[in-house]
């Protein structure tokens, strides 16, 4: 029978375990071993049945049993430690706290929104990359002390659960999840948007505790809302268009209004930073624009509310993060659905005052090969932040070219696109036995403890490091691979019973997998530019290294498809099938269902990560990341975070095919890329593995890669320096401007504003007239003295930056590598008139070289010379050939 109603009634606590609840509710317990272990003893099996999730354990833990824990003093006593321990962890000073005591200029709030998070395993709130490592985000800003407040939406059923039909097709199950039974308490807070049609969307806000970090989300299964808003927070990335843009009003808007009422209530200070993790919640952009607007139009000040002033206002204080080169990866709607839902033309617009067309000219796809149909999320991230990333070097260089369309006139490389490499959070992924012995005391490099150890200081070195001897550095390789088997097998028996397999058929799992064999991980999402399937080309030459007699390799696979992406469920299928196959199923196996909880064990226990992504589409990538921080060595391709820090002591890079030898042939590629990944598995990968000619039988070289990669590259993969970087490089430079800008009730956003607005208007008129180079000869170490006329129009001396660029040139006398420098007014030029700019320019290298000159807006709140959009190039009869130039 199927229940009508269905709620969760919460257990009531003996006294002497009260701390137990509060243990619960904070998601610290999930990157605090001794916390984790005294949850997990309470009940063992009903800990593992609930997933991971304590408030559902202490639901379905016996009256008895809580009982007898709360006579029980040795559990008495543990609770005690973990409790005060969590307490200090919420009360001290840390990384963040010391900087504003040295009198940094630091944020006073960061709000930080993203579309998912994942923290834990029991809180099933992601479906990949860009939701772990918001979780990693928080739990490293926990751990820093940074005051940030997390922003994300309860989906009713989260990501769904991966399994596998007899013939391997992915199934997907929904399960309900009742926030009743989840690590997340109600607040009183609700909130609510019209949207089009006279609809209203209300939402009530859940907070989660990762560590000192709250989490703030939005759920809008409520009563008062109709069928449709109802289904709002349904699942993550479900449903179509139109679904997708009332998630994202949700999360931007209704985010916006969710922490302004939380900060009421907590009496916490107002964010001055918003930080979007990718574009699904640039919308925050726009309440906030609609805040301002509100604020300035208010009767005393009398004066007409401004959309420019409130966009600069907006701008200063955002932060943009995007995630992927992948088109598909960019969420684009219909302009005429973005137009309905806010309210186009309607009495009751989602954003009273706010034109609906200027929020509709904040996405517009308005450069030469856009579609003017659609509104683009990234653009308007773009459009609506002064500060913007990618998230490893190569992807900030990509992202500069793919965006470049949104600054017509300056080179791709001007783009104001910064890099911030993401990394991943120590405690989290880190194996406890790894954190046991010692992590980088393994490699006896230099140690910054407080980036694994998030609790200790940060420029705390460690003392008296010893070096591990090279057995118990294998040994340890050994029992978390051991681990991995044991898991693997239990995976696969239960994938296998559901599959619809009789126990009598399955005593061949418990021979599948050795302990002792090179083992090599692949795991992820399966879009198709990771290629799951890469390692399947040949699958003959697969099946002998699977099955070599003396240096056998075993594969462990994992990784769900997107529920309406069918190429990627056959791609998962071909996998499955092959390996399915009796010949080979004990070398290599796919143990569906991957998440959090199958990811830790993979990164700790496999030998080699792989990954092999057509470069260069993977932004990132973080799985390989996690496994360095286990002394797991990479095999992957240099696209991502492996690119910038490839390093043939921590691992193997696999050539890209990219360039002429496959001339743009995506089969000539992936066999390329293919057969170079099979021959560096058979020719360098295996031999180094089962080298065992060191002493005690022991393969030194590759336990020297072991402890190179713990030492060496598990520092910089953490995501507490990512972290930090984000806090020195865009949090504190937006929460300058952002004060700048509001300074004066906002006098400094509205000055701005009309800046931009005069200088937009002035520049037709702006040009650079006249060059002249006067020096000689063209020999290192000379100099060429330059006069340059411009005409500013109406614009004054002050107001523009007359600069020289100059650099090596390619073949096209494109200037690469540019280096800038201010030429100097020698007169006013007033209205109408021409001032003249001068400079010296030093030759101080040899070659192909070559310069112009050209003028940009100048004012002190904008950050980079693109921004304005402005620039002014000499024309081609401004630059008279100079005979001495020619000799
Ligand atoms: C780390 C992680 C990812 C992201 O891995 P990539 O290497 O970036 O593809 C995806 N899913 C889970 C469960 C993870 O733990």
């Amino acid at each position: 029978m199927k229940a009508i109603r269905r709620f969760t009634v919460r257990t009531v606590l003996p006294e002497a375990l009260a701390p137990l609840g509060r243990l619960a509710l904070n998601l610290r317990w999930s990157w605090h071993p001794e916390t984790h272990d005294l949850l997990a003893s309470i009940d063992p099996d009903a800990w593992r049945a609930s997933g991971g999730n304590p408030v559902r354990l202490l639901g379905a833990v016996p009256a008895e049993r809580l009982a007898e824990l709360a006579r029980n003093r040795r559990f008495l006593r543990e609770l005690r430690l973990v409790d005060g321990d969590l307490t200090d962890y919420l009360r001290g000073d840390r990384w963040y706290q010391r900087r504003l005591a040295a009198g940094r200029e630091l944020p006073e709030a960061v709000a930080y929104f993203s579309p998912e998070f994942g923290i834990a395993a029991g809180l099933p709130q992601y479906s990949g990359g860009l939701g772990i490592l918001a979780g990693d985000h928080l739990k490293a800003a926990s751990d820093l002390g940074v005051p940030l407040i997390g922003v994300g939406l309860l989906y009713r059923h989260g990501y769904f659960t991966q399994s596998l039909s007899r013939d391997g097709w992915q199934q997907e199950h929904y399960p309900v999840l009742d926030p009743d039974e989840l690590p997340v308490e109600p607040t009183p807070i609700t909130v609510a948007l019209a949207l089009g049609e006279a609809r209203t969307l209300h939402a009530k806000v859940w907070r989660a505790r990762v560590g000192r970090v709250p989490l703030l989300l939005l759920d809008s299964d409520l009563e008062e809302n109709g069928p449709g808003e109802r289904e709002v927070t349904d699942r993550l990335y479900g449903g179509g268009g139109e679904h997708r843009l009332r998630q994202e009003m949700l999360l931007g808007i209704g985010g916006v209004r969710a922490v302004r009422a939380f900060c009421a209530l907590e009496g916490l200070p107002a964010p001055e930073v918003f930080h979007t993790n990718e574009g699904h919640a640039g919308f925050l952009g726009l309440e906030r624009i609609r805040e301002a607007m509100a604020a300035d139009a208010e009767p005393k000040k009398g004066g007409e509310a401004s959309f420019a002033a409130a966009l600069q206002a907006v701008r200063g204080g955002t932060v943009f993060t995007t995630h992927t080169p992948v088109p598909a990866g960019i969420d684009r709607f219909d302009r005429q659905l973005v137009r309905r839902e806010f309210g186009g033309g309607s009495a009751a617009p989602t954003l009273p005052g706010v034109p609906v067309e200027e929020i509709l000219a904040l996405g517009a796809e308005d450069w030469p090969d856009g579609d003017p149909h659609l509104f683009n999320m990234a653009a308007m991230g773009l459009r609506l932040a002064q500060r913007a990333n990618g998230v490893s070097r190569l992807h900030g260089e990509v992202s500069r070219a793919m965006f470049a369309g949104l600054w017509p006139g300056f080179d791709p490389g001007e783009a104001p696109i910064a890099s911030v490499t993401n990394g991943v959070h120590g405690p989290t992924w880190m194996d406890p036995l790894v954190r046991e012995m010692g992590a980088w005391e393994i490699g006896a490099g230099p140690v910054d403890a407080a980036l694994v150890h998030g609790a200790r200081a940060e420029d705390e070195t460690w003392d008296g490091v010893r070096r591990i001897p090279d057995a118990d550095v294998w040994r340890l390789r050994r029992t978390l691979r051991a681990l991995l088997v044991e898991e693997a097998r239990e995976r696969l028996r239960a994938s296998w019973r559901a599959r619809g397999a009789g126990s009598a058929e399955l005593g061949w799992i418990e021979r599948v997998l050795d302990p002792d064999v090179l083992t090599l991980g692949f795991a992820r999402r399966v879009p198709s530019y990771k290629r799951l399937t890469l390692m399947l080309r040949d699958r003959e030459r697969l099946t002998r290294m699977l099955l070599h007699p003396e240096r056998p390799v075993q594969i462990v696979v994992a990784g769900k498809a997107h529920p309406a992406d069918d190429g990627g469920k056959r791609l998962v299928q071909e996998l499955v099938r092959f390996a399915d196959d009796p010949a080979v199923r004990h070398r290599i196996v796919f143990l569906p269902d991957y998440g959090m909880g199958l990811a830790r064990r993979m990164v700790s226990g496999c030998d080699v990560w792989l990954n092999n992504p057509l470069r260069p589409l993977e932004a990132c990538g973080t799985s390989g990341m996690k496994a360095a921080l286990n002394g797991c060595l990479n095999l992957s391709v240099r696209d991502g975070w492996w690119d910038e820090w490839y390093d043939p002591a921590f691992g193997w890079a696999v050539p890209s095919a990219d360039g002429a030898a496959a001339d743009g042939d995506p089969e000539a590629r992936d066999a390329a890329e293919a057969e170079a990944l099979y021959r560096i598995v058979e020719e360098q990968v295996a031999p180094r593995f089962y080298d065992r000619g060191g002493p005690e039988g022991l393969p030194t070289g590759w336990i020297a890669m072991v402890r190179e990669t713990l030492a060496l590259l598990g520092p910089k993969v953490l995501a507490g320096r990512m972290v930090r970087e984000y806090v020195e490089r865009l949090y504190a430079p937006a929460a300058r401007a952002h004060r700048a800008l509001a300074a004066d009730g906002g006098a400094g956003a509205a000055g701005l504003a009309a800046f931009l607005e005069r200088a937009r208007t002035a520049w037709p008129a702006v040009r650079v007239d006249h060059v002249e180079a006067v020096g000689g000869p063209l020999r290192l170490g000379a100099a060429l003295n330059l006069r340059v006329r411009v005409a500013l129009g109406r614009l004054a001396p002050s107001e523009v930056l007359v600069e020289l660029v100059s650099g090596r040139v390619d073949e096209d006398d494109r200037i690469v590598e540019p280096v800038r420098a201010a030429l100097h007014a020698e007169e006013a030029g007033g209205d109408g008139g021409r001032p003249l700019y001068t400079g010296r320019l030093t030759l101080d290298r040899t070659g192909p070289f070559g310069y112009t000159v050209r003028v940009l807006a100048r004012h002190p709140l904008l950050a980079s010379p693109a921004e304005a959009g402005l620039v002014a190039v000499p024309s081609a009869d401004a630059v008279p050939v100079d005979p001495t130039m020619l000799r």
